[in-house]
């Protein structure tokens, strides 16, 4: 500072060649540098995000024309605003905004993110009192997920199982991602399940019949215990009376189980054949065969000592060492046809008398007897036989008489010729046949076929039901209640 006082002291002339210059410098400088511009500023942020489901409201921009020298003179302008934000589709955006003046202009952009950051929420089914059994695979429960973009995002979902747990993974439109886990819970809560499977959980059975203490134990966790089942009480076959058993088992676990089981041991209800016919009186009748069910079914009326009959064909030879078998075991044997031919044995009276009496030379050879009972092939009402031979039903019958044969229609089917081949469905026919002339006050005479399985498999229960009824089984013989149906040809 000290030195520069001496200066100022003697410059008054170069003032006044320096001013001009000054000024003149500042002209031309004012004159190159000076910009005419037309500007525009945003309002607000340059780059805006807006969440999927707000609404985006544009701030607007300001533009001016001014000079860069003396930008505080400046003019305000109007400015065009492009704005195409879609606020329903995330994405991103440019708003654009643009002023002129004159032959100038100018542009300004912002960019705008319609954004979303919501992941979907996937929601699961539990059970809160559920498990897994132990060495089970886990059982979904159920989950589904949405999303606040996509909506029900359910089918989307990969679904992964690990050994304890299961994760469950899906993403939405704008790759947000979620990820939910579930603990598998693996526990044993459930005692064995005891079950009969060859029998009932109350069974009758005859004094001096043979009862099976057939039972069975299966574990969710463990498998097959039956080897651990106790069993409390037992069945005296030979001593008419009830009896309960009590079946218990335990899982490795401790969960146990506990089932019972009435067993009635009664008299056998007495078989007597025609000499006790009443409307409670049942005759199975087998036609057709034999054939290779029909020892199956010997041994099922042995075992009950039931008495029954058989029309028989030499359809099968193989199979005519049976009717020893039924002769042999009380059963009656009679005759069906030899051919079972409808074409033939309907054709003429001769035909038939002649087929009747081959299948009667065959009985004779096996019982060492020939039988004067028969029963016709479709049964005496059939009318196939119109297609062969006009009348010959009718005709048939006369000379059956007068040959001193007698014949047996039916008045219980079972429908095993065709109307079902369901056992259970065999024996609701034949119960509500039986019932149904039992109320008529007419033995039943009942329609079965030996080379049908699904109706010898129904005999058994058939027995079972008639005897706990009250019915009595016999064989046919030739004064027994004949059922006759209509000749309709
Ligand atoms: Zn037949």
């Amino acid at each position: 500072m000290k030195k520069r006082k001496p200066k100022r002291k003697g410059s008054g002339r170069i003032w006044l060649i320096l001013i001009p210059v000054l000024l003149a410098a500042a002209a031309a400088g004012f004159l190159i540098f000076n910009r005419h511009e037309v500007r525009i500023e945003l309002n607000g942020e340059e780059t805006v995000d807006v969440e999927y489901g707000n609404s985006y409201q544009d701030e607007g921009a300001e533009a001016y024309y001014h000079e860069t020298l003396i930008p505080f003179l400046h003019k305000e302008l109007e400015l065009t605003t492009e704005n195409n934000v879609n606020e329903k589709v995330p994405g991103h955006y440019t708003v654009t905004y643009r002023a002129s003046f004159r032959n100038l202009s100018a542009e300004a952009k912002r960019k705008v993110n319609i954004v979303d950051p919501e992941p979907p929420v996937i929601t699961l089914v539990s059970d809160p009192e559920g498990y897994t059994p132990f060495g089970h695979k886990y059982e979904e429960e159920g989950y589904s997920a949405s999303d606040n973009y996509d909506g029900d995002l359910s089918d989307k979902v990969q679904r992964t199982a690990y050994k304890d747990c299961v994760k469950y993974t899906v993403s939405d439109t704008y790759g947000n991602k979620t990820t939910v886990t579930r603990e598998i819970i693996y526990d044993d809560r459930r005692g064995p399940e005891i079950t009969f499977p060859q029998g009932e959980a109350e069974e009758t059975v005859f004094v001096g019949g043979t009862w099976y203490n057939d039972y069975q134990a299966v574990d969710d966790v463990d498998g097959d215990v039956t080897a651990s089942v106790k069993v409390d009480g037992s069945v005296d076959t030979s001593s008419a009376g009830d009896y309960t058993l009590t079946y218990t088992v335990s899982d490795e676990h401790g969960n146990s189980s506990e089932i019972s089981r009435l067993v009635h041991v009664k008299e056998r209800p007495a078989n007597n054949g025609a000499a006790g016919e009443d409307s409670k009186t049942i005759y199975l009748t087998f036609d057709d065969g034999p054939y290779a069910y029909t020892e199956e079914l010997l041994s099922i009326l042995a075992k009950y000592n039931v008495k029954a009959t058989f029309f028989t064909t030499s359809a099968y030879p193989a199979y005519a060492y049976c009717m020893a078998l039924e002769a042999q075991q009380g059963h009656t044997v009679a005759v069906h046809t030899e051919t079972h031919n409808y074409a033939y044995v309907y054709a003429s009276e001769d035909n038939y008398w002649a087929d009747f009496s081959r299948q009667n030379e065959v009985i004779a050879a096996q019982t060492g007897s020939y039988s004067n009972m028969f029963r016709f092939p479709g049964g005496s009402s059939n009318t196939v036989s119109m297609n062969y031979n006009s009348g010959i039903m009718s005709r048939l019958s006369q000379q059956a008489a007068a040959r001193g044969l007698i014949y047996f229609d039916w008045n219980v089917s079972s429908g095993d010729a065709g109307g079902t081949t369901d056992t259970e469905q065999v024996y609701q026919n034949v119960i509500a046949g039986i019932q149904a002339c039992s109320r008529s006050g007419v033995p039943s005479v009942v329609l079965q076929h030996d080379v049908k399985s699904y109706s010898v498999n129904a005999v058994e229960k058939i027995i079972n039901w008639g005897l706990e009824n009250g019915y009595h089984f016999a064989a046919l013989q030739p004064g027994s209640y004949a059922p006759h149906q209509n000749i309709a040809n």
